[in-house]
């Protein structure tokens, strides 16, 4: 690869994903185009992953020359990689791959110190990248992780990051120049986005000088871009005039009364209250009975109350008897045509969030809170930032009184949804991959990063 005005670039994934470096190439070869007229050519050449949707994906997105199922299938004596598209095993190439990205399972690091013979298969899946570097000698490398990565276990004293920085330099430390970033974040990118993530990059030596990539990580280190907009500014939403916020935490007017009564639905700010209409399934107990009030969950939305709402003077008890009789988040939002969650927990949930000094003004404060996570658990956020994303993530906006869509989600993870192709992957499926995904602006920095690495030749 050589810099000019037409650059064109060979990409190699495993554990693809939804090839969120391939997108942020796209972006940024449409910039580099547009104020530098330089002309970036992306040749997805090689695409790995073993899930049917992010395979789909790529092909749809993306188009690579070869999808692979399992990145495990080398044969590196043999010099060959097994691809189920085309059923044959092709020649694995030792040049012409410029980028390899690797998002290698964040699972766990069990067999510890074994290194190259990691026990668990899905640990194994970082040595076969550190393999698949060293056979295929890209130009450049990226291989990210989250950053739980970077703690220790009880008795060692390196990090599992350590031990596969380690591991990587005894490996390549005679080809590459390696450089950890560590905590990675979308707001780094200037999204309203918390996702940290650990990222591993390599340019090879006798391409790029080891002070241009450390100089190119250390100008982007320096230099993160502003965060502007919170994500309802990002996603345009307006404000929500349909619920009367003034009403909330207020005694229910007569009109309101009824309703209530019609609606039969007694959910409240108490978490030890059970309804007929919403009753709790978290548990088998629960299920078989109905008024029973024994669920964790219950237990530990007391305890927070107690804790961020209470005071010495202003006990648990005097709480849920100065609250109980008052029109409560979930009841406003239904009262005005607008639809709350579904599950008891999820509604107690969101009474007890909404009635936190942070959540207030209702109207206007950008809340985000995860509801597939516990009350504790961290999925709450007043910053205008959405949280850590998992497969399993519902975004409960408290202004909109709503969960954000797939597409606005997809939007956050810095997707331009209007050109991203689904065919029939599912809903669910997509979430999935959003949740296991590379945030497209973190991508964009690493490429950025790698790309600029270039221009300081050895
Ligand atoms: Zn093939
Ligand atoms: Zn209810
Ligand atoms: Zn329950």
């Amino acid at each position: 690869m050589r810099m000019g005005n037409h650059i064109r670039i060979v990409c190699w994934a495993d554990c693809g994903g939804m090839g969120a470096e391939l997108i942020a190439l796209e972006g940024l070869a449409a910039r580099l185009e547009e104020h530098l007229t330089m002309s970036l050519e992306i040749v997805p050449y090689a695409f790995c992953d073993s899930s049917v949707p992010a395979q789909k994906f790529a092909a749809l997105n993306h188009k690579p020359r070869h999808i692979i199922n399992d990145m495990m299938q080398r044969d590196f004596e043999a010099g060959t990689f097994r691809c189920q598209t085309c059923g044959v095993d092709h020649d694995l190439p030792s040049r012409g791959v410029d980028l390899y990205v690797c998002g290698f399972p964040c699972g766990p690091w069990s067999a510890r110190g074994k290194q190259l013979r990691f026990g668990d298969a899905d640990g194994d899946k970082c040595w076969q990248a550190i393999k698949s570097i060293k056979h295929m000698t890209p130009c450049l490398f990226a291989l990210e992780n989250v950053i739980r990565l970077d703690s220790k276990s009880d008795g060692n004293t390196e990090t599992d990051l350590d031990q596969i920085v380690r591991a990587m330099t005894d490996e390549l430390g005679d080809l590459y120049t390696i450089v950890t970033l560590d905590g990675l974040d979308p707001s780094r990118a200037g999204y309203p986005v918390r996702r940290k993530r650990i990222l591993v990059l390599g340019a090879r030596t006798d391409q790029v000088s080891a002070s241009g990539l450390h100089s190119s990580a250390g100008a982007l280190l320096d230099n993160s871009m502003p965060v502007l907009l919170n994500y309802r500014q990002l996603l345009g939403l307006a404000t929500n005039d349909t619920s009367p916020w003034n009403k909330l935490w207020e005694l229910p007017g007569a009109d309101d009364k009824r309703s209530l009564i019609v609606s039969r639905c007694t959910c409240s700010i108490d978490p030890f209250t059970t309804c007929e209409v919403h009753p709790c399934k978290c548990s088998n107990t629960c299920k078989q009975n109905p008024t029973s009030t024994t669920c964790a969950w219950r237990s530990l939305h007391r305890e927070y109350i107690t804790s961020t709402l209470c005071t010495d003077v202003f006990s648990y008890d005097d709480l849920i008897a100065e609250y109980s009789s008052k029109l409560t988040y979930v009841a406003l939002i239904e009262l005005n045509g607008l639809r709350g969650l579904h599950s008891c927990r999820e509604r107690n949930l969101l009474n007890i969030l909404s009635l936190t000094p942070k959540m207030w003004p209702i109207a206007t404060t950008p809340n985000l809170v995860d509801k597939s996570q516990g009350i504790y658990r961290g999925g709450i956020r007043h910053d205008g930032a959405m949280g850590t994303l998992a497969s399993n993530s519902f975004m409960w906006s408290f202004p909109d009184a709503r969960l954000l869509s797939t597409s606005e989600i997809a939007t956050l993870m810095g997707h331009d949804t209007s050109s991203t192709q689904v065919a029939d992957i599912t809903e669910a499926e997509f979430r999935k991959m959003l949740g296991l995904s590379l945030h497209v602006g973190v991508a964009g920095m690493v490429v950025a990063v790698l790309l600029a690495s270039l221009g300081h030749e050895p």
